[in-house]
C-alpha cells in the first residue's frame, strides 16, 4: 500500500506532509488538525480476519492500511512494545458481555487504568521513531518538549508513555483541584528524569486554551529553539498519531464479536462513547468509514452537554454556558477540539468552512453549521446527556443487577445507550476507566450519597487507595490495578501551581528546560 500523506483541516498546509511529520508537528501551522489525505477502506473479510491475530498485529495491520511512512519492522517493533505485558490482559482490551446485548469494551487494562493508554502507549513510540527518521533525513535538528493539557487521565498516560524516552521531555498541566486524589497522585508521583507536572489555577478549558496559545506563539517557538534547541509538540488527541491507535479497537471489537459468535458477520452494531474532547468517538467514526458495520455512533455527555446540544441542533454555543463539575471529570469540557476533524469530513473537506466556524467560535463563542452538514451529522450520530444523579444511580443499579462495577464515565455511556439504542442492535460501550480511578464517586454511587452531601467522616478521611480497598471489600470486586494500589507509598515529586495564562505557562516551560539542560 502506498504512502498516504496528511493535509490539515484549515487548509494552511499547502504541501501535504508524511505521517512521521504529522506526528512530530502535532498541530498544523495555522492551528488546524492533520487528517489523512484519504481514508482507507477494509473489506469485511479483512476486518473479520483481524480476530485471528494478537492485538499488536491487529494494530499493525490497521496502521499499515493508513500507509504510514515507517517500515514493517518499525511498525511491528512499535506495536509489540505498545501492546504487550504493560497491559494486564492478554486481549489488551477485552470485552465483557452484560445482559441485553451490551458489550463493555474495556479500554483500561493499560498501565494507568484509563483508555488513554490505548493511544499513549503507542504515540511516544511513533514519536521517537518518527523524530529519528526526520533527523536522519536532515529535516529536524531540535529535540522536543511535549506540552500536555489534561483533565486528568491524559496527563498520567502521557507521562507514563513519554517518561525516559530519548530526545523528548514532557510537561503536563492539569486544573488544580479539578482532578481526583488518585489522579493527582498518579501525576505528582511520576517517575522519570524528563518529566514535569503543574497544577493550573482554572478549569481544563483554561489549560487547553493556554496550551494552544503557547503552541501558536511563533516568537516563543524561536526563543525555545535558540535558547534550548527545543521544539514544542503535543500529545493531546489533536495529534493524529494519538487518534489512529484508537480506531483499531473498534474494528478489532467488531471482529471479535463476530468471531465469538455474538454478532452475525456483516450485521450492524451501535457504539456508545462517553465523550469529552471528541477523540474517542471520532475514532469510531473512522472505523465506520473504513467499513466496520456500525449503525450509529451514540455520543454520551455528562452535564457539560455542549456536544449533545450541538448534535441535536447544529449550533455549538458556549457563549452562555458555565462549566459544571461532574463525577466524570475527563468529560468536563466545553471546547471539543476533535470535532473540527469531524466537521471537516462532514463538509466534504471544506477547509474554508472550518476556518470560518472556528473563527466564529473564537470571536463569538458560538457557530452554526449549514443544513447539509447538520443532516450528515444526524445520520451518523445520536446524542444524549446524563445528569450527575442519574450517573451515580446507574453505577449502583447496574452493579446490583449484574455485579459489574462501572466508573462514572462508563456509566454515562451505559445510561445513554439505554436511552438511544435500537432494539435488536447489539451495542458496544467504550468503557474508559477502571472504577478505582474514581473510587470517591463510586463509593457515593454505591451508598446513594449525593455529590453535594458530605461523606461520613471516617470515609472522607481515607486516601483514594484506602477507599478503593474499602469498596473492594464491600463489593467483592477484585483486582485493583497495581499502578493504583501502590500510590500512597510513592513520594510526591510535583506540587507547583501556576496561572493558566500563556505568559505563566511559557515561564514555567522555560524554567523547566533551563533547569533540566
Ligand atoms: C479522556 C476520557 C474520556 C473522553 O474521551 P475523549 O476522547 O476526550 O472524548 C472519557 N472517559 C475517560 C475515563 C477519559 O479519560
Amino acid at each position: 500500500m502506498g504512502e498516504i500523506r496528511y493535509i490539515d483541516t484549515r487548509g494552511t498546509v499547502k504541501e501535504p506532509v508524511s505521517f512521521t511529520e504529522a506526528v512530530v508537528h502535532g498541530l498544523a501551522p495555522g492551528g488546524g488538525l492533520f487528517v489523512p489525505e484519504s481514508v482507507p477502506e477494509l473489506t469485511l473479510d479483512g476486518i473479520c480476519a483481524l480476530a485471528d491475530l494478537p492485538y499488536a498485529q491487529r494494530a499493525a495491520r490497521v496502521y499499515r492500511s493508513f500507509g504510514v511512512d515507517l517500515t514493517d519492522a518499525q511498525l511491528e517493533a512499535i506495536t509489540t512494545a505498545a501492546y504487550g505485558d504493560n497491559f494486564d490482559d492478554e486481549a489488551i482490551c477485552p470485552m465483557t458481555p452484560l445482559p441485553d446485548d451490551v458489550y463493555m469494551l474495556e479500554l483500561w487494562h493499560g498501565p494507568t487504568s484509563a483508555f488513554k493508554d490505548m493511544a499513549l502507549q503507542c504515540l511516544p513510540r511513533f514519536f521517537s521513531t518518527s523524530a529519528a527518521e526526520l533527523r536522519q533525513r536532515g529535516l529536524l535538528s531540535d529535540e522536543h518538549m511535549i506540552l500536555v493539557a489534561t483533565s486528568g487521565d491524559t496527563g498520567k498516560a502521557a507521562l507514563e508513555g513519554f517518561c525516559d524516552v530519548d530526545g523528548v521531555s514532557i510537561g503536563v498541566m492539569y486544573p488544580d483541584g479539578g482532578v481526583s486524589d488518585i489522579q493527582f497522585k498518579q501525576m505528582a508521583t511520576q517517575r522519570g528524569g524528563n518529566v514535569r507536572v503543574w497544577g493550573v489555577r482554572g478549569n481544563f478549558d483554561d489549560c487547553q486554551t493556554g496550551a494552544k496559545t503557547v503552541f501558536d506563539d511563533d516568537a516563543f517557538a524561536r526563543e525555545l529553539h535558540e535558547r534550548f534547541g527545543i521544539a514544542l509538540s503535543s500529545a493531546n488527541s489533536i495529534n493524529w498519531g494519538r487518534l489512529m491507535p484508537q480506531i483499531v479497537y473498534y474494528i478489532s471489537a467488531y471482529a471479535q464479536l463476530v468471531s465469538d459468535g455474538k454478532v452475525e458477520r456483516g450485521a450492524q452494531i451501535d457504539v456508545c462513547v462517553p465523550t469529552g474532547n471528541f477523540g474517542n468517538i471520532l475514532a469510531a467514526y473512522y472505523a465506520r468509514r473504513m467499513g466496520t458495520p456500525i449503525r450509529r455512533l451514540l455520543c454520551a455527555s455528562n452535564e457539560n452537554r455542549v456536544l449533545t446540544d450541538f448534535i441535536n441542533t447544529g449550533t455549538y454555543d458556549i457563549s452562555d454556558r458555565t462549566f459544571v463539575k461532574t463525577p466524570s471529570p475527563s468529560m468536563d469540557i466545553l471546547v471539543s477540539s476533535n470535532l473540527e476533524r469531524q466537521l471537516f469530513e462532514l463538509t466534504g473537506r471544506d477547509a474554508d468552512a472550518i476556518a470560518g466556524w472556528m473563527a466564529d467560535l473564537k470571536a463569538k463563542r458560538c457557530f452554526k453549521v449549514d443544513r447539509d452538514t447538520f443532516a450528515g451529522m444526524r445520520e451518523l450520530y445520536a446524542a444524549d446527556s446524563v445528569d450527575n444523579a442519574e450517573c451515580l444511580t446507574a453505577i449502583r443499579e447496574t452493579f446490583e443487577r449484574t455485579g459489574y462495577l462501572m466508573d462514572p464515565h462508563t456509566a454515562v455511556a451505559y445510561k445513554v445507550a439505554e436511552h438511544l439504542r435500537e432494539d435488536g442492535v447489539p451495542v458496544v460501550i467504550a468503557s474508559t476507566a477502571h472504577w478505582a480511578k474514581f473510587g470517591n464517586n463510586v463509593y457515593r454511587a454505591l451508598h446513594a450519597i449525593a455529590l453535594d452531601e458530605d461523606l461520613p467522616a471516617e470515609v472522607a478521611a481515607l486516601t483514594g487507595c484506602e477507599l478503593n480497598k474499602l469498596i473492594a471489600s464491600e463489593t467483592g470486586a477484585t483486582g485493583i490495578p497495581a499502578g493504583l494500589a501502590e500510590l500512597d507509598d510513592l513520594p510526591i515529586r510535583f506540587t507547583e501551581v501556576i496561572d493558566g495564562n500563556a505568559e505563566a505557562i511559557k515561564e514555567a516551560v522555560c524554567a523547566f528546560l533551563g533547569h533540566s539542560s
